[in-house]
Formats: C-alpha cells, structure tokens, sequence
C-alpha cells in the first residue's frame, strides 16, 4: 500500500504535493534572489546612483534574463523610452495618457 492509499489522498492532493516539492527545492535560489531585492547592490542603470531600498527592475530577454535595476520611476521610464526608441516605436507623446478610442 502506497502513501497515497494510506493517507487517502486525491489525484489533486498529489499534484498540490508535487508543485510544493518543486517550489521547496527552489527555495534557496528564490531566497537568494529576496536577499538581492533587500539589499541592492549595484546602481541604476541610467543615471548610475546608488540604488535605494525601494527600486524598480525590469526583466526582460527569454534566453537569457536581464534584469535592469532603476533607482526610479523617472529612470525606469527614461529607459522604456531609450528602448522604445531602439526599437523604432518612438512615442512622442508618451507623457499623454492614450486615447482609449471610445
Ligand atoms: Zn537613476
């Protein structure tokens, strides 16, 4: 007899057990990545201040995840444009809530 027989647990029981698992073994590398968040070390990517303990970051890439860290909103924003920009989609009027078309 089984585990699963002998605590009576459903098919979904073992899913939610198993997703458990793997979130435990994960744990360590989410701690890690918590203490990085807590304690910022580097600096903005635009403006190069020290980051503060409440900062943004973006991710991005798919292969191989970026993450850009911002000391503020102002910066944050100043690099979507720079990318924007990159990119080709240049929104002069960024500033301008859009035009919902209604
Ligand atoms: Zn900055």
């Amino acid at each position: 007899m089984g585990l699963k027989d002998t605590l009576k647990l459903t098919d979904e029981d073992i899913s939610i057990l198993s997703l458990l698992a793997q979130h435990l073994k994960a744990m360590p590398e989410l701690a890690e990545e918590k203490r990085r968040e807590a304690n910022p070390e580097g600096e903005c990517v635009i403006c190069g201040a020290q980051l503060p303990f409440h900062h943004y970051a973006l991710e991005f890439g798919t292969h191989i995840r970026k993450r850009a860290r911002f000391c503020g909103l102002d910066c944050l924003q100043a690099f979507i444009h720079e990318l924007a920009e990159a990119k080709g989609l240049t929104q002069p009027t960024a500033q301008t809530p859009h035009d919902t078309g209604e």
